[in-house]
């Protein structure tokens, strides 16, 4: 008999897919995901969960949406939940289709599922200084993509673009009936006040935002922000009890009742950061980008070396190096975590010198 075998029946797109590589793997110091290090545990801030497994979830997560509306000033009706802001990416792709323009290198689902939806995608190269170069203005006008996807801060870079150059590309896109998608996922650690305020000006602007990077990736909540027209045409893809109902109560309270605390943990991260800047800019032979987000990259001989180094001594960062050569990813860990960070990757490089 033969055996069956579902390769031979996977969409041509699908076969030659590469997934988003993500599993565990065992460390002291967890540094690799861009995770808070702080750990929000359920019993701190939740003494009932008042849920009733038996019934649906809310298909439309109204208070999650208003709890969301009350933190950032937007009407709940311009808020759409998702799990995790990569569902809402996918659900975007799924509704407008391509071609998807995007910046590279970034974070890595645009493509992923651009690719797996089967729609074409447009790379546009960062230039030497991680910033988006004057060529995506004429692809938006020659190439007419339906979706333009920047990540501001950049994902895995750390910087953010400059206002005035992402206003240009959305009004570029907004004559070429293009669609630009912000994914604000380090916002919360920015300087600048990302593109929420450009709302009103623009009909063809998304913003994408997540609760992963300000402490509760387990949860899986990201949400989308935009004019009712569109959430009205991607509600069409949405599955209806995307978000269940122990995340919606969880994150309703989280944000309800919990907020001040979170701000506190993105206040620590960000000192945090800049203290790290500060050290690993003194370490010779490293090369460290300026960052806006709750990691730095940086460049450093024999990266993936160093990489294998420090995971033997249990911490863990991410290895960027396939796509940008000699780099590797440290995410902002607590006050502890980044000074032992610092104090083995001193060490392993006095080895080399
Ligand atoms: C982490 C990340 C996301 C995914 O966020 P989830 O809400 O956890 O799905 C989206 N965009 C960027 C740029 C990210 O770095």
């Amino acid at each position: 008999m033969n055996r069956f075998n579902p390769e031979s029946l996977v969409r041509q797109n699908i076969r030659k897919l590469t997934p988003y590589q993500a599993k565990e793997i065992p460390c002291r110091i967890k540094l690799d995901a861009n995770e808070s290090p702080f750990p929000l545990k359920l019993s701190d801030f939740i003494s009932e969960i008042d849920v009733h497994l038996n019934r649906y979830p809310d298909p439309e997560a109204i208070k999650l949406r208003k709890a969301l509306a009350r933190r950032i000033k937007i009407p709940y009706t311009k808020i759409m939940i998702g799990n995790g802001s990569d569902e809402l990416i996918y659900y975007l792709i799924l509704t407008f289709g391509g071609p998807v323009l995007y910046p590279s290198p970034t974070f890595a689902m645009y493509g992923i599922i651009a690719q797996s939806v089967g729609v074409k995608r447009i790379e546009s190269k960062l230039d030497v200084n991680f910033d988006i170069k004057e060529e995506v203005i004429d692809l938006i006008k020659t190439e007419k993509p339906r979706l333009i996807f920047i990540s501001s801060p950049n994902n895995p870079t750390g910087n953010s673009f400059s206002t005035e150059k992402i206003l240009k590309i959305i009004d570029t896109a907004s004559k070429n009936s293009a669609i630009v998608v912000i994914d604000e996922a380090y916002q919360p650690f920015c300087s600048e006040r990302g593109f929420l305020p450009f709302l009103k000006d623009f009909d063809n602007l998304v913003i994408l935002r997540t609760l992963s990077k300000i402490g509760l990736a387990g949860l899986r909540v990201g949400y989308l922000i935009g004019n009712e027209s569109l959430l009205f045409e991607i509600n069409k893809v949405r599955l209806p009890y995307n978000v269940d109902a122990l995340t919606q109560y969880i994150a309703t309270v989280a944000l309800n009742k919990f907020y001040s605390q979170i701000r506190k943990f993105i206040t620590e991260i960000v000192k945090e950061r800049n203290k790290m800047q500060k050290e690993l800019s003194k370490i010779k032979g490293l090369q460290v980008f300026p960052s806006e987000a709750n990691f730095i990259l940086f460049k450093i001989k024999n990266s993936h070396n160093v990489y294998k180094k420090l995971l033997k001594e249990g911490i863990l960062v991410r290895d960027i190096s396939s796509t940008i050569k000699d780099a590797l990813r440290v995410t902002i860990g607590t006050k502890e975590e980044n000074r032992e960070f610092l104090k083995v990757l001193n060490n392993i490089l006095g080895e080399y010198s």
